[in-house]
């Protein structure tokens, strides 16, 4: 029999008018990838009013169960969700199993009240009946109070065909619109704190994502490709399975020392990443690039630099945390479990060849002359040739918060 059953709730989606049905799809899509490692306690079912329930079929290991609300609790598109006891149509066990449900809250309130509906019209007992037995037996057993209007505690219970489903208590999902609704993108994704934090709220508005990084290896450590995927594996527990590049650009660098302007090198080397960006997307049929600017975080990231950097391409450049503060994107990094990986040390590509005093308002024209000197399209053929490809899919090494 059913054990319990996850009670999935999707307001946001709900504003999608004939949209809606896509995007349940999408969800339920992604859900059924993410938990594949244990579909044999699941079963996926569309229930009525418009939630989904994700019943557990038999007997769960405690880990198992919570490693399942975990990954529910974190994927796009869910607004909250409910952890639901089953019991059986009698009204013994409904009693029984309702007051073991309170019971687990009990130091959590003082009043209460009993919910109660009844779907299957066949059972020989009334809704107003399963509250009021329902209602006093927690009353005498665990000594809380009925309260109809403002009560702490509200205990839902609803006989539906052969069982009831108990349930109280919502937990928060992450909101957001399915990944995939949105269609897909590559993020660029340095070793830095932003760049997870913008690549995570680009899934979070339904966009999958494809993930580029470019490294220096052997100027820079093998280490801070691990760092990368580290990274990669974190965001894992938002989208599933991420793609990873993971593009060499130390020729292109030295090709840039070499004959362009020093005070540019920053500039041209963001504008290389973009340009392999884009056909990265055309690869992946992706239509945007993300990156984790952030207007005057650093000298580098002025209107100026950003256009010049921009100009590069024809693709659409989105920056989610373009107008958000330092203190915010370090606030979500540590939500979403990038920041302590963010800060073990690691060395850049971008910071091996950073200019004593790089360009701070770049002048487009005079940025695509010294543009010109380079053999871009050769560079960056050469650097995709050598690029790798590495599937991230271990949300099981992921703690849960
Ligand atoms: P981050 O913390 O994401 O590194 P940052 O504040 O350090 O950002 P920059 O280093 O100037 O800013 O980088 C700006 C953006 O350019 C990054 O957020 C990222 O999207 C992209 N980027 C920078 N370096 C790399 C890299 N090595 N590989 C992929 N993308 C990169
Ligand atoms: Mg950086």
């Amino acid at each position: 029999m059913t054990q319990k059953i996850l009670i999935i709730n999707f307001e946001e989606i709900y504003l999608k008018g004939k949209n809606q049905k896509i995007f349940i799809k999408q969800l339920v899509r992604n859900l059924k990838r993410k938990l594949t490692k244990y579909q044999d306690y699941l079963q996926f079912t569309k229930a009525q009013g418009g939630s989904y329930f994700i019943e557990i079929i038999k007997e769960i290991p405690k880990d198992i169960l919570e490693d399942i609300v975990h990954i529910v609790k974190n994927t796009p598109g869910i607004t909250g969700f409910y952890v639901a006891d089953t019991a059986g149509i009698n009204m013994d066990e409904i009693i029984e199993k309702a007051v073991a449900h309170a019971q687990r809250y009990a130091g959590t309130f003082n009043s209460f009240a009993v919910v109660a509906k009844r779907i299957n019209k066949s059972v020989p007992f009334d809704s107003m009946r399963i509250g009021r037995e329902v209602g006093s037996a927690i009353n005498e057993r665990l000594g809380k109070k009925v309260d109809l209007t403002r009560p702490d505690f509200k205990l839902h219970i609803k006989v539906r065909g052969q069982y009831t489903i108990i349930y109280s208590k919502i937990i928060p999902g992450i909101g957001g619109l399915p990944v995939g609704t949105s269609g897909k993108a590559i993020a660029m994704l340095s070793g830095g704190i932003d760049s997870p934090v913008s690549t995570f709220m680009a899934m979070n508005r339904g966009l999958h994502i494809t993930a580029a990084h470019f490294h220096s290896v052997p100027k820079t450590s093998p280490q801070s490709i691990e760092k990368v995927k580290m990274l990669a594996r974190q965001l894992t527990k938002f989208q599933g399975q991420i793609k990873l590049y993971l593009i060499p650009v130390l020729d292109i660098q030295e090709a840039i020392a070499k004959h362009t302007d020093s005070r540019l090198r920053l500039i041209l080397l963001r504008r290389i990443m973009l340009k392999a960006g884009e056909a990265i997307a055309r690869q992946e049929k992706a239509k945007a690039l993300i990156t984790g600017d952030s207007l005057g975080q650093v000298a580098s990231q002025t209107l100026e630099n950003m256009k010049a950097t921009e100009a590069a391409t024809n693709m659409l450049v989105l920056r989610p945390l373009v107008a958000l503060d330092k203190k915010h994107i370090i606030q979500t990094a540590q939500q979403i479990g990038t920041f302590e990986i963010s800060i073990l040390p690691h060395d850049d590509a971008c910071g091996l060849f950073t200019p004593k005093s790089p360009e701070t308002k770049a002048q487009l024209k005079y940025v695509e002359e010294q543009c010109r000197k380079l053999p871009v399209d050769e560079l960056i053929s050469q650097a995709l040739a050598k690029s790798e490809i590495v599937i991230i899919s271990d949300t099981s090494l992921i703690k849960p918060d």
